[in-house]
């Protein structure tokens, strides 16, 4: 197991969660080629770091690429990736999976991670699933009603007052005092993971675009990541155009790109209903604008207005998603209308997370009421 930080390049031997530089770390590029197999897991197995334990898995994983007929309008060939399948409805299943079948084999008796929303969900949901304790750390400000997503899974959901921009570095200070291994947001392990949406895309299609919603930056990484894999390993001839996609409200990595620098810098008072993406402080920001600069990819932010009109096209179409996952689409309709993205392109966006964690957030259309004996001409009358 190798591991290497994509910001300073210093390299280490041992699963380390972070650089001495404060950078994330990445494993080494893995190479291989596909297999037969039923899971992606087992027809990629060539490029994860640790066995995933199959036998534990909850069917992340393997969702369905959808040919979008809001394509037409734009003049573009637009498919979906349907996270919102998965067995917590959000990607972060994937990268949950196989971090916790590493925690599983190195002996931890508890995993943890730093969230309030889908990815609490997710490592409440596995760890159940493969026997260890949960240590599950949320915001002061995270609602009951959010939270019950989260605790009915029977982990320990722990409330803390104080910085939550701080509790991420806290959180992997304590787990390792306290043998907790912390599956944050840019965890090693949970990067490789998402990396097999890209692996599912390639054995479809060959995108001219991948849109991707982008907080932390982690599955931005693993997409990416994914990508470079596949060429390297002589599966795909070039790398598609990523498009990191960021709420205007909270756009600390597109507002640093940009500007041209290096670093980004957090991004204050953040405001959008896009909370799954409102990350002020991006634990892979600076990796990501590496990334970004070294590929010549691009950055995109969309307003409130847009991710709501987005959101509900989509479910137009029967995809109800959440706002940060409609986020791809309402970028499309920028790089197409500024033309960016040229007529005839390939493009996938990533349905992230499942509209039903956001019910609240959703404004229903009318709902109409009859008395069963007017029943006919209610439904002759209705539109
Ligand atoms: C976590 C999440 C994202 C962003 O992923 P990062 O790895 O934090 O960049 C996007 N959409 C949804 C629904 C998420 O839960
Ligand atoms: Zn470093």
């Amino acid at each position: 197991m190798k591991l290497k930080c994509p910001v300073c390049g210093r390299e280490y031997e041992e699963p380390v969660q972070r650089c001495e530089c404060g950078e994330p770390v990445e494993f080494e590029l893995l190479k291989g080629e596909p297999y037969i197999g039923k899971s992606v897991w087992e027809r990629f197995w060539d490029f994860w770091p640790v066995e995933p334990e199959l036998e534990l898995s909850l069917g992340e994983g393997d969702t369905p690429l959808i040919r979008s007929k809001l394509g037409k309008e734009l003049d573009v060939k637009l498919y979906l990736k349907n996270e919102t399948v998965n067995p917590t409805w959000s990607f972060k299943d994937r990268g949950t999976f196989l971090a916790m079948s590493y925690a599983l084999k190195a002996g931890y008796k508890a995993v943890g991670t730093v969230s309030t929303g889908n990815m609490a969900a997710s490592v409440a949901a596995y760890a159940s699933r493969f026997g260890l304790d949960a240590k599950i750390l949320v915001s002061e400000s995270a609602s009951d009603e959010k939270l019950k997503a989260v605790s009915v899974y029977g982990g320990d959901v722990i409330r803390v007052k104080g910085d939550y921009g701080r509790l991420y570095f806290e959180s992997l200070k304590l787990g390792e005092r306290l043998g907790v291994y912390f599956i944050n947001s840019d965890n090693p392990f949970r990067i490789e993971g998402y990396k097999g949406i890209t692996f599912e895309i390639a054995e479809e299609l060959s995108p001219d675009y991948v849109l991707v919603p982008t907080s932390s930056g982690g599955l931005f990484r693993g997409i990416a990541k994914g990508f470079i894999e596949l060429k390297e390993s002589g599966l795909i001839d070039d790398l598609p155009t990523l498009v990191a996609v960021q709420a205007e409200g909270c756009s600390p990595i597109c507002r640093a790109f940009k500007e041209g620098r290096e670093r980004i810098e957090r991004f204050e008072k953040p405001k959008t209903i896009a909370k799954a993406i409102a990350n002020p402080y991006p634990p892979s920001g600076n990796a990501v604008l590496k990334l970004l600069r070294e590929f010549g990819w691009l950055c995109v932010s969309v307003n409130d207005e847009e991710i709501a009109t987005a959101q509900r096209k989509l479910a137009g179409e029967g995809f109800f998603v959440q706002p940060a996952s409609a986020t791809g689409v309402a970028a499309l309709e920028k790089l197409t209308e500024s033309g960016v993205i040229s007529e005839g392109s390939k493009v996938v966006s990533i349905l992230t997370g499942s509209g039903l964690k956001t019910l609240f957030q959703v404004e229903g259309d009318e709902i109409r009421e009859c008395p069963l004996e007017g029943l006919e001409s209610c439904i002759r009358s209705g539109s």
